[in-house]
């Protein structure tokens, strides 16, 4: 484990980070450090190969979206799965669409009244929800990718059992 992270730390980061560029806030505080420790984040928090790879294809912004698929012709819409009504980017699915919102506002509800944290409130910003929380936080971040697997393979219409679910 600590030679994983060693190779990460002091390995050179991939171009495409600068894709985020625009697209989370403070982008002038995204120093190399801050990368490593955002490329750092699905090795701590997990040892799932396939939510590793998720993060790993999220953070190179190479999620098989509908807009992407469409543009290579593989689906009909370019539009999300879960609103119909947004086109469907990786930055819309897992964060701006308003039925996924309802997602992480129950997500972060729930947690706030399970978790035994001394705040006592848990609140996701989008960078949390894009990279992971910066602060080491194993649990969190890994319920938070566990979380974007969900959605990027969720079939549609269990949007409405996860809502029950939280709601136990
Ligand atoms: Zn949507």
């Amino acid at each position: 484990m600590y030679n994983i992270l060693t190779e990460i730390q002091t390995a050179p980061l991939p171009e495409s980070r600068n894709k985020w560029r625009g697209r989370v806030p403070n982008w002038d505080q995204y120093n190399e450090e801050k990368w490593h420790r955002i490329y750092m984040i699905p090795h701590q928090c997990t040892k799932e190969t396939k939510l590793r790879a998720l993060q790993y294809k999220i953070l190179h912004s190479s999620v098989a979206t509908n807009s992407q698929l469409h543009r290579i012709g593989f689906v009909q819409s370019d539009l999300c799965t879960f609103c119909q009504r947004e086109r469907e980017t990786i930055d819309h699915l897992f964060v701006q669409c308003t039925h996924i919102n309802i997602l992480w506002t129950d997500l972060q509800s729930w947690l706030s009244r399970n978790l035994q944290r001394p705040d006592n409130q848990i609140n996701f910003s989008s960078e949390d929800i894009f990279f992971g929380r910066l602060n080491y936080d194993e649990l969190i971040n890994n319920i938070i990718l566990l979380t974007k697997h969900y959605i990027a393979y969720m079939p549609v219409n269990s949007m409405d059992q996860s809502q029950m679910l939280l709601e136990k």
